[in-house]
């Protein structure tokens, strides 16, 4: 009999294993009818604008599971693009109250909560959070405090930000943005010293070079000016018209004009237009003219450009009495054309503009103006 009785042993582990099994699919599905429920309830409630009952729901729905986190990031990522941005700033608000989430996560939501501060103009709350993220060494949280110091013009706040946490700056346009803090501080604040530590800490910026040469021309040391923007022209040419008359003007005050042409030739290959009429000019001041018209005529078969076309009707004029005229009236039409069109455009957003701004009004990029090129540009 009592052998019988073991013989009924798996039967009842069976039997446990099955109700124990039920046990925790009916644990499960309780759970997740209550999920389902708190979140729909939640949900009611903050479409129909009744925020505080909403969200009641939501922190009951955190309780029971903490996956739903993902649920409220995506609802207030909604309410952020409707431009809800009250209800956007609540959700985040309250995921940074809940004690138990992940570290990982609490700093997305803290960044989130910041970006939404920032959309409702909110600004110094989104500091105090952004600030927390850097001290944290969080490096998403830098582009969105590199902006916000840029638009508030807090270029000392950025500077040290910069100095207490310089580990977490390795992107070249995180660099970018503080080598041109550097800069707006020492224009503003007249310390020319500033503009030494730009240099140092970005080397791919063209803005230190030219604000040091723009100091010292601004100073008559023409040698100095030469000493940067010769180092300006020759690293970033495409910037060269920024600079280039200005240049040539230290080089004929030092009376060294000879070399202002070699440092045209050596850029002829890399350079745009106006270099190409910059060494069209240095020809011409060696008597070399019709040198100087075949050399532009070929390089505008090449790469037609208005600018070049224009000096190439300078060349041409006064040769012929007969058609001078001609060519000083269509010369005319041509420089009135191209005042109409920007000297400057933005590679990051396609903004342009006749005046050089380094920090671009429309997209906020530092640097990203730049001469114009193609048919109207330099
Ligand atoms: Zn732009």
């Amino acid at each position: 009999m009592i052998e019988l009785l073991f013989l009924l042993l798996p039967v009842a582990a069976a039997y446990g294993y099955v109700m124990g099994k039920n046990s925790a699919k009916n644990q499960a599905l309780e759970q997740s009818r209550q999920i389902t429920s708190e979140y729909s309830k939640g949900l009611k409630f903050l479409l129909d604008r009744e925020e505080d009952q909403g969200l009641e729901h939501l922190t009951k729905l955190l309780e029971v599971s903490a996956d739903s986190v993902d649920h409220y990031l995506t609802l207030a990522s909604l309410f952020r693009k409707r431009g809800e941005l009250d209800r956007a700033i609540k959700i985040h608000e309250l995921l940074l109250k809940q004690p138990n989430l992940d570290e990982e996560v609490v700093k997305s939501c803290r960044l989130e909560l910041a970006q939404d501060y920032i959309l409702a103009g909110l600004l110094d709350s989104a500091e105090e959070h952004l600030v927390i993220l850097v001290k944290l060494g969080f490096k998403e949280a830098l582009d969105p405090i590199l902006n916000l110091y840029s638009q508030t013009r807090d270029w000392r706040k950025g500077m040290h930000m910069y100095e207490a946490h310089s580990e977490l700056f390795k992107k070249n346009s995180h660099c970018a943005t503080i080598a041109n803090f550097y800069c707006e501080a020492a224009v503003l604040e007249n310390n020319p010293s500033l503009f030494e530590k730009a240099t140092s800490l970005a080397h791919e910026t063209v803005r230190p070079l030219y604000e040091m040469g723009k100091d010292a021309y601004k100073h008559d040391d023409y040698v100095k000016c030469i000493y940067y923007w010769r180092k300006l022209v020759s690293q970033f040419v495409f910037m060269a018209p920024l600079v280039l008359e200005e240049l040539e003007s230290c080089y004929v005050k030092l009376n060294i004009h000879e070399q202002f042409f070699e440092l045209i030739s050596e850029l002829l290959e890399k350079g745009g237009v106006l270099i190409r009429i910059k060494f069209c000019q240095g020809m011409v001041r060696q008597g070399k003219i019709s040198e100087a018209v075949e050399f532009l005529t070929d390089s505008l078969k090449r790469e037609p450009s208005i600018r070049g076309f224009s000096y190439l009707l300078q060349l041409l004029s006064g040769k012929d009495a007969k058609i001078d005229h001609v060519l000083q009236e269509i010369d005319k039409l041509v420089k009135s054309y191209i005042a109409t069109k920007p000297n400057y455009q933005c590679g990051h957003c396609g903004f342009t503009s006749h005046t050089m701004y380094w920090l671009c009004p429309s997209c906020k990029h530092w640097e990203s103006l730049a001469p114009s090129r193609g048919l109207d540009g330099y």
